[in-house]
């Protein structure tokens, strides 16, 4: 954390932080069911701020504190692989027989291999991943890409 604002009380210049990208209005039907449904959810790095930049302006929502001495590589990695464990809780909560399931996961990106890892923990069957995607990376393409 380089700064905080006056009303800041959680964390302070210098913590080790993490925390969700995601911003949630709170308000629709969805919120109430599963926040990550958001009709009007936004994202840090997607829709706000400049999340790839080495420092950036985040509101409340990353403000959670690591401990000092925790490795900033596994730091980086809190949010994605959450994302996983609560994709593999959802599914396992619909369907009670997942232990006993094959599971295949489509996409080999950062979220794709959360879920894989977190799949392998529920179900006592092989889980794969794979990616569907042969074309590379371009993110001024992509329809959730800030418009300029
Ligand atoms: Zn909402």
């Amino acid at each position: 954390m380089e700064a905080v604002g006056p009303e800041v009380s959680l964390v302070r210049p210098g913590d080790r932080v993490t925390g969700d990208c995601s911003l949630f209005c709170g308000a629709c039907d969805l919120c109430a069911d599963d926040r990550n449904l958001c009709q009007h959810i936004e994202k840090y790095g997607n829709h706000r701020g400049r999340g790839v930049a080495p420092v950036f302006p985040a509101g409340r929502a990353l403000h959670l504190p690591a401990s000092p001495d925790a490795d900033l590589d596994l730091v980086a990695l809190a949010e994605p692989l959450a994302v996983g464990a609560h994709a593999a809780a959802r599914v396992a909560a619909m369907r009670l027989d997942l232990p006993r399931e094959k599971v295949l996961v489509l996409g080999g990106g950062t979220i794709g291999l959360s879920c894989f890892f977190a799949l392998v923990d529920i179900t006592a069957a092989a889980t794969s991943s794979c990616t569907t995607s042969r074309r590379p990376a371009r993110p001024g393409r992509w329809p959730w890409a800030p418009r300029r």
